[in-house]
């Protein structure tokens, strides 16, 4: 694992400001301190993007507001829907950097797909260390973390487009979307300050309020900030990248499992799950000849049965330049019926979203590659 490189833009993001920080730099420039309360709620609560709008603070003050952050520093350049339920966006920070956000839409009866219940799958960094053999995201290494601002300008940025969706939600100031997971592009748990931070914001009565409960945490298995996480007071959800239920099957796909082999890591798993008392999930890729056979389905049901777990099985997306198979649907089928033999608790995920590069870091990599030919990227 490389050294986490940090980015320091010209203008700190605003979203990258607590109550208490906000505060004490207005009470430095001899601002009242109420003003900060101001300020957060034109950002969450109104979803404001300049200060220009904030008609009730001095013109001064939003100079001073102007001068000092940055209230763009994710910028949508791409908002991609898929035929069914999904949709990618493409975020380009102030480097350059692109980073993708997922919605998810889950159909329910009688609303229309666009103001159903939606699950935003966030990125943490750009790129990703981790090196996992079947992802997208992996392949071109790491670039650098996402700082705490950029994570939730992420989301405000999907909030303030859901919010036609949701007018009602939207003007009571609550977030367009219900769940968050943290799944996307890095591995959350190697940039674990900003993303806590910024999950803090999201949490916050000034922010925008919105529950711990409704967040889940993914990791390939990171043991300490597992442990870390289990000390937190907030009580998010925690799912596991296992996608093998041996070391051996699981270092042929995941190198983390060098550093944090299953005997570590599952204890991490049941301290977790002791100290906030809740389900875990274990998120496990499916692949032809690596780890869909009758053996590790037994394994893994041993593993869920022990910890008390959710599996949720991934059927392999295709990703170019990678060799790996999606097993057919009898495999697959085979594999759900030993764990449900088991009494385990699991659902099979189809993947949405093939149409638009579903595997987590492909929308990305194309238009990276795109950009590169016409120019537009270094
Ligand atoms: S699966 Fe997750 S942790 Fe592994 S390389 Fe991809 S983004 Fe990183």
């Amino acid at each position: 694992m490389r050294g986490m490189a940090t980015f320091v833009p010209a203008k700190p993001p605003i979203h990258g400001e607590t109550k208490e920080t906000l505060t004490a730099r207005l009470v430095e420039i001899g601002e009242s301190a109420f003003r900060a309360g101001q300020i957060l709620e034109w950002l969450y609560k109104r979803r404001a993007t300049s200060p220009a709008v904030m008609t009730n603070l001095s013109a001064k003050l939003r100079a001073w507001l102007e001068d000092t952050f940055d209230f763009g520093s994710n910028e949508v350049i791409l908002n991609k829907a898929s035929n069914d339920v999904t949709s990618k966006l493409l975020q380009r920070l102030r480097d350059g950097s692109l980073i993708e956000t997922v919605i998810i839409r889950a159909p329910q009866e009688g609303v229309g797909l666009d103001h159903s219940r939606k699950t935003i799958c966030i990125s943490t960094q750009v790129g990703c260390a981790m090196g996992c053999r079947f992802c997208a995201s992996g392949l071109a290494g790491f670039k650098r973390n996402l700082s705490a601002g950029e994570i939730v300008a992420q989301l405000m940025a999907v909030c303030r487009l859901e919010d036609a969706h949701h007018p009602e939600k939207a003007a009571a100031g609550l977030a367009s979307f219900d769940n968050i997971v943290v799944m996307g592009m890095g591995e959350p748990m190697m940039n674990y300050d900003a993303l806590l931070a910024a999950l803090k914001t999201l949490n916050a009565d000034w922010g925008l309020g919105f529950g711990a409960r409704r967040v889940t945490l993914s990791t390939s298995g990171i043991v300490p900030k597992i442990l870390q996480l289990a000390d937190e007071q907030l009580g998010f959800r925690l799912a596991i990248s296992l996608h093998g239920a041996t070391n051996e099957v699981r270092e042929q796909i995941m190198p983390v499992n060098k550093a944090y082999p299953l005997e570590k890591l599952i204890p991490a798993c049941r301290e977790f799950a002791k100290k906030h008392g809740r389900m875990l999930t274990l998120e496990f890729i499916l692949i032809q000849d690596v780890n869909d056979s009758l053996d590790q389905a037994r394994a893994l049901a041993a593993i869920a049965n022990d910890l008390h777990a959710h599996v949720n099985l991934i059927p392999y997306n295709k990703v170019d330049g990678l060799e790996w198979i999606r097993p057919s649907i009898t495999r697959q089928d085979r594999f759900v019926k030993i764990l449900k033999d088991r009494n385990v608790s699991v659902t099979l995920r189809r993947e949405k979203g093939h149409d638009i590069d579903a595997a987590c870091g492909q929308l990305r990599l194309k238009t990276e590659e795109q950009m590169r030919a016409q120019g537009l990227l270094a």
